[in-house]
C-alpha cells in the first residue's frame, strides 16, 4: 500500500473537516431559509385573499353601482349583479385569486390548477395540493357581505414561487463552498508545510548523520521552544550520548591494545628466547616467572578496564544498603598494615559509627586502591595515615602518605584512565586505580580530591554523604 505523507494526510483531514463544516452550514441555512420563505409565501397568499374580500359587492340594479369611472367588472348574479372592483388582485406576485360559486363554478379570475383543485371549500384554511408534479398552496374564504351567498374566493400559489429567492442563496453558498475548498486546501498546505518543516530538516540531518557516520553533527533547533524544538533537543542529546559512548568504546579498544602491547611483546620475547635452544632449567623457570607476571598484569588491565568502562557507561548498577564505613575502614587498614612494603607503617584513626548508603565491596575496592597507591608511591620506612571522621552530613575519609608526591601540573590528570606520572611498568600499576576509585565515590554521591607536594607526600580525601537516620 502506498504510504501517504503526514503533510498530505494533514491537508486532507483539515480540508475535509472544513468542507464538511461549510456543507453542514449550507444545509442548515438552506433548510431554515426554505421554511421561512414558505411561511412568508403562505402569509402573502392569505393576505391577498383577505384583501380581495372587500373588492366584491352585490347590487340589485346597475344604477345602484358605484359610477366612479373605475374599470370595475360586472357579473350577473341571481336577481342582481356582482361588482368586482378594479382593486381586486386576481394575479399578483404569482398569487392567483378567483371567485367561485359553492358548486365549484368559476365566476371570475384565473385558476392555475384547473382539474386538480379540491372539490370542497374550507374557510380560512391553507391546504397543499399537487398538480402537474408541482405543489400548490390553496386558501379559501367565504364571502359574507349582504347578498353574497354561496360565493367563495380561492387563492392559489405555487410552492416553487417561494423558492425563487432561495436559488440566489444556493448560488451564493456554492460559490462560498468553492472558495472555502480553495482556502482550505491552499491554507492547509501552507500551514502543514510550515509546521512540518522542522521535522523535514531533522530527518534530512538524521539521514546525513546516518549516511556519513558522523556522530558529531546535530540537527537544527528552532528558537520557537515548541514540541518540535524539544524533539530536536532530545534528538541532539541522544546523539551527544551516542557520540560519548562511541568515543568511550573507541578509547577502550585503543587503550586496551596500547596497554596490552607491552606485556604481549615481553611474553613473546621470553618464549622466543626460551625456545631458541637447550637452556638450563633455571633459565626456563625465570622465563616462566616473567610470562606469569606479564600474564597477571594483562589480566588485571583487562578486568580493570571492563570495570571502569561499565562504570562510565552507567552499566554498573548496585543495590545500595547501609554500610558501616568505620568498621569497613578499620578492618581493611588492619589487613593492609600487614603488607608493610618498603618498611612503611600504616596508622589509622577512625571515628566509630560512620554509616553510608552503598555497596561494601565497591567502597572496599576504592579504599584499597588508595592505600595500595600510598604503599606504591610511599618512601622507604615512611608512614601512611588513614583517618575517617564525620563532617556535618558527610563522611570524610583521608589517605595520606609521605612519599614521592605529585607535581602540580599532574594533579588534574591522575584521575584519567592510564595516566601515570612516571610510566614505569615494573611497579605493577595500571593507571586505572584512581579513575575506578573516583567512579566508585561518584556512584555513592561523593567525590575524591587530592592535595600533594612533590617530595613530601600526597593526601587523597574522599567525601561521601552520610546515611540519613530513618524515623
Ligand atoms: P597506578 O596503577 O599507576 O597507580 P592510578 O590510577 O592509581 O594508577 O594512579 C595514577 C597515577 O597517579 C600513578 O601512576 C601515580 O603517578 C600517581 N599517584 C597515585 N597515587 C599516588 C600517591 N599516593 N603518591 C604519588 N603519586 C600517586
Amino acid at each position: 500500500m502506498k504510504r501517504r505523507s503526514l503533510e498530505r494526510r494533514l491537508i486532507l483531514w483539515f480540508s475535509a473537516a472544513l468542507l464538511l463544516m461549510a456543507a453542514l452550514t449550507f444545509v442548515i441555512v438552506f433548510s431554515v431559509s426554505h421554511s421561512v420563505l414558505q411561511k412568508l409565501l403562505r402569509d402573502e397568499l392569505v393576505h391577498t385573499v383577505e384583501d380581495n374580500l372587500d373588492e366584491v359587492e352585490f347590487f340589485r340594479t346597475l344604477q345602484q353601482m358605484d359610477k366612479d369611472g373605475d374599470t370595475d367588472q360586472y357579473i350577473r348574479y341571481g336577481v342582481g349583479y356582482l361588482e368586482i372592483d378594479d382593486d381586486f388582485l386576481d394575479s399578483v406576485n404569482g398569487v392567483c385569486t378567483a371567485l367561485y360559486r359553492e358548486t365549484g363554478e368559476l365566476l371570475y379570475g384565473e385558476n392555475p390548477i384547473a382539474g386538480f383543485e379540491p372539490e370542497s371549500f374550507a374557510d380560512g384554511e391553507t391546504r397543499v395540493v399537487r398538480a402537474r408534479g408541482e405543489k400548490y398552496y390553496v386558501f379559501d374564504r367565504r364571502l359574507e357581505s349582504p347578498g353574497l351567498r354561496a360565493l367563495w374566493l380561492r387563492g392559489v400559489v405555487a410552492e416553487s414561487r417561494g423558492d425563487a429567492p432561495l436559488y440566489f442563496v444556493v448560488r451564493v453558498c456554492l460559490w462560498f463552498l468553492g472558495a472555502v475548498a480553495l482556502i482550505a486546501v491552499g491554507g492547509g498546505t501552507l500551514i502543514a508545510r510550515r509546521a512540518l518543516r522542522p521535522i523535514r530538516d531533522m530527518s534530512r540531518a538524521a539521514a546525513r548523520i546516518g549516511g556519513g557516520n558522523d556522530l558529531k553533527r546535530r540537527v537544527p533547533v528552532s528558537p520557537a521552544g515548541d514540541e518540535l524544538s524539544r524533539l530536536a533537543e532530545t534528538f541532539n542529546d541522544m546523539m551527544r550520548r551516542l557520540e560519548l559512548s562511541f568515543e568511550a568504546e573507541k578509547r577502550f579498544v585503543s587503550d586496551a591494545s596500547h596497554e596490552l602491547r607491552t606485556p604481549t611483546a615481553v611474553i613473546l620475547a621470553q618464549c622466543d628466547e626460551a625456545l631458541r635452544g637447550e637452556r638450563p632449567a633455571e633459565e626456563y623457570r625465570d622465563a616462566l616467572a616473567v610470562v606469569r607476571r606479564q600474564g597477571r598484569r594483562m589480566s588485571r588491565i583487562v578486568s580493570d578496564m571492563l570495570t571502569l568502562t561499565r562504570m562510565e557507561r552507567g552499566a554498573d548498577v548496585f543495590e545500595a544498603a547501609p554500610v558501616d564505613l568505620s568498621a569497613l575502614t578499620d578492618e581493611l587498614c588492619r589487613d593492609m598494615a600487614l603488607i608493610a612494603d618498603k618498611g612503611i607503617s600504616l596508622a589509622f584513626e577512625i571515628e566509630p559509627g560512620v554509616t553510608v548508603d552503598g555497596d561494601a565491596a565497591r567502597l572496599s575496592r576504592m579504599l584499597s586502591n588508595l592505600i595500595g597507591n600510598a604503599y606504591r608511591y610511599g618512601r622507604e620506612n615512611g608512614c601512611i595515615r588513614v583517618t575517617l571522621k564525620r563532617d556535618a552530613d558527610e563522611a570524610v575519609l583521608t589517605v595520606a602518605d609521605d612519599g614521592v608526591g605529585i607535581a602540580p601540573e599532574n594533579l588534574e590528570n591522575i584521575f584519567e584512565r592510564f595516566f601515570r606520572c612516571a610510566p614505569d611498568r615494573s611497579d605493577g600499576g595500571t593507571g586505572l586505580g584512581l579513575p575506578i576509585a573516583r567512579q566508585i565515590a561518584r556512584a555513592h554521591g561523593g567525590d575524591i580530591a587530592v592535595q600533594s607536594e612533590p617530595g613530601r607526600g600526597s593526601a587523597f580525601t574522599v567525601r561521601l554523604p552520610i546515611r540519613k537516620k530513618v524515623g
